[in-house]
């Protein structure tokens, strides 16, 4: 398997080395030449297996030349060894056909451990055979940054730098990336909002001499390891409501499109999927670009579910490199465009993805209204990004096809929004229980690439 850039101008890899790369030098993002394809029967094989023999039946074509199969059924073990729960993403039925999937039963609380504990692991393998070093960017809006901390500290042969808004995260969130004391972590507080960090990284990583210099690595969504990883749990749980033999369908609470780009990769594997559903707060690019057809960028308005809280969504390009018919070139005149304000989608673009996607959008309000009614209906407490996903998930079930909304942090993160629906701040997992007592240690940066350069320079352990 052999992956090419959205972009059409960089050099074909193999998984190991895009996975260790992150972006492509042309700007774009990796993605397989082919899509392997599971038949029916191999999905029907999936049901009532482990999540970690799903994951290996899943992950290794996609893999095979790069890793050994018990490379990577030891890489599958160790990431998902420390989830709190023994189904690891288990279902939790809301009402008739209505279904949570919660995926943040691991060390950080959310859906982001998945990919990052399991690249964790395959970097290793990785770095050790080739006796490599690596420098890791990561921008996050927050729970991407505690992720990666969490996967790489003190890992001998990385450093880990991880920008995040000043400001602009949870206290939960924050104090998940400043306190882990490793000499290989560093938590940076950037001037700015998320785009602000994420368009700082892209800098970093078109700038070939920096990113040569210091072995530049991004764990971002961009990177196609993360999106492989994700693709597991759309089987696992469509398998566990009757796929093969019945069409589900999800729903996705969505900032940077890397959750909700897994689920079109299962379904271009042969999953049954029926509808993949975007569900935004009121940063609603995505919603507004799906039902207009015009990716025009706004300004980002600071909501309770922080994580959604983008305007430029970098997974979107490779929906949209399929949905162009794998052509690099049309693609890149459209990033080029965005640098001026945004694009529009062509009329057969647009019919592709209206094939696949729907969307919508919900209020701050709605947001509180959900998880107050969320829990008087079930008794379940659900955290604000997970509430977006269920108000939007209700407007667009349809009968006799399941819908499963993904759960995608625990609520014990965001307890200021929950107290203010529900009145009860939920609590930490034992586990973390020492995380308010614990020192913190973050770096203030600028919104500048000079002045982020010079510190990760200067800050690097090797
Ligand atoms: C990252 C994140 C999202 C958005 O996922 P994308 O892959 O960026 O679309 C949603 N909810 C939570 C809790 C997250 O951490």
């Amino acid at each position: 398997m052999r992956y090419i850039s959205t972009r059409g101008q960089a050099p074909v890899l193999p998984f190991a080395e895009a996975m260790l790369t992150g972006l492509a030098r042309d700007g774009g993002l990796y993605v397989p030449e082919t899509v392997p394809q599971l038949t029916a029967e191999e999905i029907a094989t999936l049901e009532g297996l482990s999540y970690e023999e799903a994951a290996f039946r899943i992950v290794q074509p996609f893999v095979a030349e790069s890793f050994s199969e018990t490379e990577l059924r030891e890489a599958i073990r160790r990431a998902y060894q420390g989830f709190g729960h023994a189904a690891r993403a288990p279902l939790v039925q809301l009402s008739p056909g209505h279904h949570l999937l919660e995926l943040f039963h691991g060390p950080t609380l959310a859906f982001k451990d998945f990919a990052m504990q399991l690249i964790g692991q395959l970097f290793q393998i990785a770095l050790a055979r080739e006796g490599r070093r690596i420098t890791i960017v990561g921008a996050t809006s927050g729970d991407t940054g505690s992720a990666a901390i969490e996967a790489f500290r003190g890992l001998p042969n990385v450093d880990v730098f991880i920008l995040y808004p000043h400001g602009r995260v949870s206290e939960v969130q924050r104090r998940q990336m400043t306190t882990p004391d490793d000499a290989n972590v560093h938590a940076l507080a950037i001037a700015g909002t998320f785009d602000d960090a994420q368009a700082r990284l892209k800098d970093l990583f078109n700038d070939h001499d920096f990113r040569d210099g210091v072995g530049l690595a991004g764990v971002n969504s961009i990177n196609w390891a993360r999106v492989l990883a994700q693709v597991v749990y759309y089987f696992t749980s469509a398998v566990s409501l009757g796929a093969p033999h019945r069409r589900v369908s999800f729903t996705v609470p969505t900032g940077n499109f890397g959750d909700i780009y897994a689920g079109s990769v299962a379904r271009a594997m042969g999953l049954p999927i029926d509808r993949l559903v975007v569900a935004t707060n009121q940063n609603d690019i995505l919603d507004r670009a799906l039902k207009t057809g015009d990716y025009r960028v706004g300004r980002v308005e600071p909501s309770m579910s922080p994580s959604m809280d983008i305007q430029v969504s970098s997974n979107f390009e490779r929906a949209l490199f399929s949905a162009y018919d794998g052509d690099g070139a049309a693609v890149a005149q459209l990033m080029d465009e965005l640098k001026s304000g945004g694009f529009t989608i062509s009329q057969g673009a647009r019919e592709h993805l209206a094939g696949i996607f729907d969307s919508g959008r919900v209020s701050e309000p709605e947001t509180l209204a959900t998880i107050a009614r969320v829990r008087a209906e079930t008794g379940e407490i659900v955290c604000p990004h997970t509430a977006v996903g269920i108000k939007v998930a209700d407007e667009h079930r349809q009968a006799g096809t399941p819908m499963i909304t993904l759960a995608t942090a625990h609520p014990a993160k965001f307890p200021d929004a929950v107290e203010q629906a529900v009145g009860l701040r939920p609590p930490l997992p034992p586990h973390m229980a020492r995380l308010f007592d614990l020192p913190e240690r973050v770096t203030r940066v600028e919104n500048d690439n000079a002045a982020l350069k010079s510190l990760i320079l200067e800050r690097r352990t090797a």
